[in-house]
């Protein structure tokens, strides 16, 4: 697992529409331990998904620097999972392929990212839908499906925005609940967007408030599972 570490970082943007650069991010500094789940939170437009591309590798950042195990992050890499609000599952694949294609590409062999795809399959506690096709679950078992993939190719850190935002509240509490023991087993490290707060305390042992591209606070937060 890696730290990833945030030192005055910015992002300006060109708005093509206002004709003028927009300030996105102004200046953040922040140290994710490895192995530490950190939420973002804030109002939409404060600049959470620029950070979480930045550091993905997606767009470059303006200033500053982003380091991911000390390393400066030069695009997207291997060592960086990506976790989105919709889930872009492969419709072709069943769910067990879905779930190994990140060790395919790696090179792993077929039996040996089948039981990884398994074993992480066990641990969300969907074992029973790996033969299905993903147009054969509902958006919620599909958005499972979508965690369980990015998390069975082993990142070094999980970059998740918003994940379960577009999911039923029973699903939700359900998702939560399977990344928090995956965490708890795996850790990896972790940063979670999210602007729904309780969600962002129940997950993470830090919580970092952001607000028109800024860090308004940052509160250490002791770990509250089991929830039920
Ligand atoms: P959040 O994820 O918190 O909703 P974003 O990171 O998406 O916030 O956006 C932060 C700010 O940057 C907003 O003012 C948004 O309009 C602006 N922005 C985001 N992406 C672009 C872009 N590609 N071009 C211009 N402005 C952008
Ligand atoms: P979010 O769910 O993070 O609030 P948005 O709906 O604000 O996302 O933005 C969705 C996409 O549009 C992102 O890729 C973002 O970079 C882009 N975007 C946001 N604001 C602008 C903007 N003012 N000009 C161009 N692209 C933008």
């Amino acid at each position: 697992m890696k730290s990833l570490s945030l030192k005055n970082l910015a992002k300006t943007y060109f708005d093509a529409y206002k004709g003028e650069h927009v300030t996105a991010i102004r200046d953040v500094s922040l140290e994710v331990p490895a192995g530490e789940f950190v939420s973002i939170v804030g109002p939409s437009g404060c600049g959470k998904s620029t950070i979480l591309n930045m550091v993905a590798g997606f767009i470059p950042h303006s200033g500053g620097h982003i380091l991911v195990g000390g390393e400066p992050v030069k695009g997207p890499g291997p060592d960086r999972g990506v976790v989105f609000q919709s889930f872009a599952l492969f419709p072709w694949k069943t769910v067990l392929d879905n779930v190994g294609f990140g060790p395919k590409m790696r090179g792993v062999p077929k039996a040996e990212r089948d039981a990884i795809a398994r074993e992480y399959l066990a641990l969300a506690g969907l074992s029973h839908a790996a033969d299905r096709y993903p147009t054969e679950l509902s958006g919620g078992m599909q958005q499972r499906v979508g965690v369980v993939r990015a998390l069975a190719n082993e990142p070094d850190v999980l970059l998740m925005d918003e994940p379960f935002a577009s999911v039923d509240a029973q699903t939700r509490m359900t998702l939560q609940d399977e990344l928090s023991r995956i965490w708890e087993e795996r850790r990896p490290t972790v940063v979670f967007i999210t602007h729904d707060v309780p969600e962002a305390v129940f997950l993470a042992n830090r919580v970092v408030v952001l607000s028109k591209g800024k860090v308004l606070a940052e509160v250490d937060v002791p770990i509250s599972r089991p929830r039920v």
